[in-house]
């Protein structure tokens, strides 16, 4: 049985390891099927697919899309999406174009609570031109000694209520699922498990990610426990969703699991590569 890990991320968003690197250590760590899901863009893909010939797996293109969904941010990952596809890119680019101003805002709100500086910290970690996130504000208040992990950086900063927050309109949930279908690829909403709803706040959500053509529920992720394992397999079926599965992995420190690290999807939930 082939062993997938359908989420991850390169220094084209906020991920830690080159493309290339990312790739050798999937396969190192023995994946077969590996998707490069970065943040709103699409850059690291080129790279990625040549890589992956030579270590001998196969890569699937992807692109975690940002969505603002009622009060919330959600994400989508796209899966075995066409790159190249324009209207996906170009929609892709209009949701990226606002970090920049989102990241400078981020940066006036730290100094607000007292952390001066943090804009141009944050700055130092950014990888790729074309994407600032929180995660290179969060790496920055490790550094500055605020904060002693990046995870621990979500509990206190750059989250609703806390500062550094900053409020940013991203797609729209049927756009972000019209451009991923535009690029021939599957719409899966990305770790259900973290977003801070009730249990008829996620009945809303699939449905209308249901409504709106979403394919696939990512059942397994590094951000649920085995407990949400068989809770979203349940939802999954319940909403006639396939699955998927992804470690999220952003780089070594940081990610506590690695890549290719999940258990097999539950029985009983037809995979998101069932017709690959
Ligand atoms: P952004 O797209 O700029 O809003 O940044 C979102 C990124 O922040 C996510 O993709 C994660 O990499 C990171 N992030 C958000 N919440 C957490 C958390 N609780 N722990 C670790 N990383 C997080
Ligand atoms: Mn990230
Ligand atoms: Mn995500
Ligand atoms: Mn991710």
């Amino acid at each position: 049985m082939s062993r997938f890990d359908l989420h991850s991320h390169s220094t084209f968003s906020d991920g830690l390891l080159a493309p290339a690197a990312l790739v050798a250590r999937a396969a190192a760590r023995g994946v077969d099927v590996l998707a490069l899901t970065d943040h709103d863009d699409v850059g690291g893909l080129a790279e990625a697919r040549a890589s992956a010939a030579a270590a001998g797996i196969k890569l699937v293109c992807g692109s975690e899309v940002s969505v603002s969904w009622e009060k919330l941010t959600i994400h989508v990952v796209g899966l075995a999406i066409d790159p190249a596809n324009a209207r996906l890119t170009e929609g892709l680019a209009a949701i990226r174009a606002g970090r920049s101003t989102r990241a400078r805002r981020i940066g006036e709100s730290l100094a607000a609570a007292g952390i001066p500086g943090a804009y141009e910290g944050a700055m130092k970690y950014v990888t790729s031109e074309r994407l600032v996130s929180r995660t290179h504000f969060a790496r920055y208040l490790v550094e500055a000694g605020v904060v002693r992990e990046v995870k621990d950086v979500f509990k206190r900063y750059l989250n609703p209520g806390k500062p550094g927050h900053v409020e940013h309109a991203w797609a729209t949930l049927p756009q972000a699922i019209e451009w991923i279908h535009a690029a021939g690829g599957q719409a899966v909403l990305a770790h259900p498990g973290r977003y801070k709803v009730s249990k008829t706040g996620m009945r809303r959500l699939l449905t209308e990610f249901r409504a709106a053509g979403g394919d696939a529920l990512e059942v397994l992720s590094a951000s649920h426990t085995p407990e949400q394992f068989t809770e979203f397999a349940t939802y999954a079926r319940l909403f006639d969703l396939r699955g998927s599965t992804g470690s999220d992995y952003h780089g070594p420190g940081e990610s506590w699991l690695d890549l290719g690290g999940l258990p097999p999807l539950p029985s009983g939930v037809v995979p998101v590569w069932k017709d690959w």
